[in-house]
């Protein structure tokens, strides 16, 4: 047996991961201290950033880009992070210790 935990799997930092619960998701979700908030912030405004010049080269309307596309490097970072598969970026966004 390796090391579980509750994300359900062995995630190298998931143990230290708090769950608190979360008003707007009703529920209780891990929450990203300020350095892991910071890098998947990061990468939230590369999403956006790469989603404008797609949108602009291709002329396509936002909602032409589902935001599992958009924001895959986000959801993916919030994963390894939190063993959490999340797929509304804008729930990760909220997802932070010290809000
Ligand atoms: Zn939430």
């Amino acid at each position: 047996m390796g090391i579980r935990n509750k994300c359900g799997g062995p995630i190298y930092d998931c143990g230290e991961m708090q769950w608190l619960w979360c008003w707007r998701c009703k529920s209780e979700m891990p929450m990203l201290d300020e350095a892991e908030y910071s890098e998947v912030h990061r990468l939230y405004g590369e999403g956006m950033r790469a989603t404008k010049e797609y949108r602009q080269k291709w002329g396509l309307p936002l909602s032409g880009i589902e935001p599992t596309i958009r924001m895959k490097p986000l959801l993916d970072r919030y994963e390894q992070i939190t063993g959490m598969r999340e797929t509304n970026p804008n729930a990760v966004m909220h997802h932070r210790l010290s809000l």
